[in-house]
C-alpha cells in the first residue's frame, strides 16, 4: 500500500520509518522494513499500526545503515499476519523487496520456483519476486537493475516494486507497471517512493516514472530505463504544493 525507498548517507531506518508515517493516511495492515549493513539484510516486520514495528525496533534495535526499503501492506493475497508482511526475501536471506498491487501469474511461478527448489514462507502473491531476484542476481558484481528487468518481463498485472540486495551495496532498485512510483532527487541521496508524501520533508524535486520502468537509485545517479534496458522519458517536477 506505502512504499519508500532511500539511498544516501542518513540512517536509512530513520528515513523509511519517517516517509511510511506519512503514508498513514492510505491505510494499511502490517509493516516492514530492510537495511542493507556490511554486506548483510537485516530486516523487521509486524502485523498491525507501524507501532508495532516501531517498538519492536525499540525493543531490539537493526544496526544502522544508510541504504534500506520499507512498506505498509494492505493485504490482498495472504490473511495480515507478521509472514506475510513485506519485505519478503529469498532463502539466502540477500535480497529484500516490497510490493504494492497484484502479481496476477503468481500460482504459476509459485510452482515453477518451488521445482526449483525454492522454499515459500508466505501466502502473498509478492514473495515469488524475490526468489526471481535471487535467480537472476546470482552473486556479487551482478546489476541489480538488470535483474529486475529481467524478472519484470515474466509478471502479470499491477505492481510497484522496490527492492535492495545485500550484494548491490548503496544500490536500491524500482519497478512500475499500472501502480505509481516516485524518485525524490537530493543532494547525494535519493529516495523512492509511492506517494511524494514520504519524502517532501528532504527534497521537493521528483521524476514520476512512466509505464513500464526501472529505476536505478544510487547515492549519487538516477538511471530510468524500460523493461528490455533502453533509456526511458520520464516527467521530472518540482513539489511545490504542501502535502
Ligand atoms: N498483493 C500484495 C500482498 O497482499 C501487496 C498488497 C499491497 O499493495 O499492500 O501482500
Amino acid at each position: 500500500c506505502g512504499i519508500v525507498g532511500y539511498v544516501g548517507a542518513q540512517s536509512a531506518l530513520e528515513v523509511v520509518i519517517g516517509g511510511l508515517r506519512r503514508l498513514e493516511y492510505r491505510g494499511y495492515d502490517s509493516a516492514g522494513v530492510a537495511v542493507l549493513v556490511d554486506g548483510a539484510l537485516v530486516s523487521e516486520k509486524r502485523a498491525g499500526k507501524l507501532a508495532n514495528l516501531v517498538d519492536a525496533l525499540t525493543e531490539s534495535p537493526l544496526p544502522v545503515g544508510t541504504c534500506g526499503i520499507g512498506h505498509t501492506r494492505w493485504a490482498t493475497h495472504g490473511a495480515p499476519n507478521d509472514v506475510n508482511a513485506h519485505p519478503h526475501l529469498d532463502n539466502a536471506g540477500r535480497v529484500a523487496v516490497v510490493h504494492n498491487g497484484i502479481i496476477e501469474n503468481f500460482a504459476a511461478l509459485r510452482a515453477e520456483l518451488a521445482e526449483r527448489g525454492h522454499k515459500l514462507a508466505s501466502e502473498t502473491d509478492t514473495e515469488v519476486v524475490a526468489h526471481l531476484l535471487a535467480e537472476e542476481f546470482p552473486g556479487a558484481g551482478q546489476d541489480l537493475a538488470e535483474a529486475m528487468r529481467r524478472v519484470c518481463r515474466r509478471l502479470e498485472g499491477a505492481f510497484t516494486l522496490v527492492a535492495t540486495h545485500a550484494d548491490a551495496p548503496d544500490v536500491v532498485v524500482g519497478a512500475r507497471r499500472n501502480s505509481p512510483l516516485v524518485v525524490g532527487r537530493g543532494v547525494g541521496e535519493n529516495f523512492l517512493a509511492s506517494d511524494v508524501a514520504a519524502f517532501i520533508e528532504h527534497t521537493r524535486e521528483a521524476i514520476e516514472l512512466g509505464q513500464d520502468q526501472v529505476v536505478e537509485l544510487r547515492r549519487d545517479s538516477v538511471t530510468v530505463t524500460d523493461f528490455h534496458g533502453a533509456p526511458a522519458a520520464f516527467r521530472e517536477y518540482h513539489v511545490d504544493w504542501d502535502v
